[in-house]
């Protein structure tokens, strides 16, 4: 079969791989309808040393089940499923608090001889554990909607939820891409009725406000924080929702949120060190927020889709094949495309 490979900054290319096959009882094999390319690919993608065996790539996909290994149950070929970004059995003391990121037997896509979920197709790991059945076919016009399940979504409705957004609390998202976009529509979805966007890519910003923020700030750094307070009466925002890893946004983060507030991030950190200094331990503020366990919240997620009630495909504005792909990459890094949809 075909996939993804990444061999360096810059250097994404398409290749024919091993097909998979059942290799463990709890494997199954699934053929990919949809996958997508993430903001976090891109870290690799900027950065990477050059190697000479490339790394397999991708992890957010859906698509049908092919085949199940003997110790797998409630699965069978035909199935279609959503893979969460983490693979874990679901029945470990971690899984079972609803932290399958950290599951005793999981692990992450494109690591160790695992498939990556930008190719053709994948053999899944606790497969019965990690995928989760939809209720839809292979022609179903909702599949972006639902390929939102395995990453961008629940990390945007995490972020919300550790911050302990509510109807009661005031909101600040912090990053206009699609996990910032995605953070709006959970504090949304949650109830918040005051959502500050801090965004500069307009089109960006304007699908924010169609997801329910109600302000937007376009300045970065002093000239941001100045204008959140403003809107605050001078207080900031009782959660911060920091959903893009650099240092910059999360002082930016700390500088706006309200006195015992809660700071939330879920962006990647690009940086050693949080900014937390005496201010912040006089105005008792909170840092929570990490890696999202979305295997956790895709039950509770899926309805909406189904329903309709929400559409958080909207963060998807190009579709390529796999041939497509390295040119997909190319596109989000130079900030022409919000987030990439591949159709192997
Ligand atoms: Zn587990």
């Amino acid at each position: 079969m075909r996939a993804t490979l990444i061999y360096g900054a810059g250097d994404v290319r398409v290749e024919t791989v091993p097909d998979p096959a059942i290799q463990q009882a709890t494997d199954a094999v699934v053929r990919v309808l949809r996958g997508c390319i993430c903001g976090s690919d891109l870290w690799p993608y900027a950065s990477m040393p050059a190697v000479d065996h490339g790394n397999r790539i991708g992890h957010e996909f859906l698509g049908v089940v092919e085949d199940v290994g003997a110790d797998v149950s409630g699965l069978r070929a035909g199935d279609l499923v959503v893979a969460p970004f983490v693979w874990a059995d679901n029945t470990c003391d971690f899984c079972l608090e609803g932290l399958q990121t950290s599951c005793r037997h999981g692990g992450l896509w494109g690591r160790n001889g695992i498939d990556g979920g930008q190719g053709e197709a994948v053999r899944v790991p606790q497969a019965q554990g990690t995928l989760v059945k939809l209720p839809v076919g292979e022609d179903s016009a909702l599949l972006p909607s639902l390929l939102t399940l395995s990453d961008v979504y629940p990390t945007g409705h995490h972020c919300a939820v550790t911050a302990g957004v509510s109807a009661r609390t005031t909101v600040t998202v912090i990053g206009d891409g699609a996990v910032g976009l995605c953070a709006v529509l959970s504090a949304k979805r949650l109830g918040a009725e005051r959502i500050i966007l801090m965004g500069r890519h307009k089109d960006r910003t304007d699908l924010g406000v169609e997801f329910g923020a109600t302000d937007v700030v376009a300045e970065r750094g002093d000239g941001g924080v100045e204008k959140v307070l403003e809107l605050t009466g001078g207080d900031g925002t009782h959660t911060v929702l920091e959903c893009v890893g650099l240092k910059e946004a999360v002082v930016t983060a700390f500088a706006v949120v309200r006195a015992g507030g809660v700071v939330s991030r879920v962006g990647a950190p690009q940086y050693p060190e949080v900014p937390m200094d005496f201010g912040d331990f006089l105005r008792n503020i909170t840092l929570t927020g990490g890696v999202a366990p979305a295997r956790a919240y895709i039950e509770e997620l899926l309805p909406d889709i189904l329903e309709g009630t929400v559409d958080p495909s909207r963060v998807f504005d190009r579709t390529v094949d796999l041939d497509g792909v390295p040119d997909g990459y190319r596109a989000m890094a130079a900030r022409e495309a919000l987030k990439v949809i591949v159709a192997p």
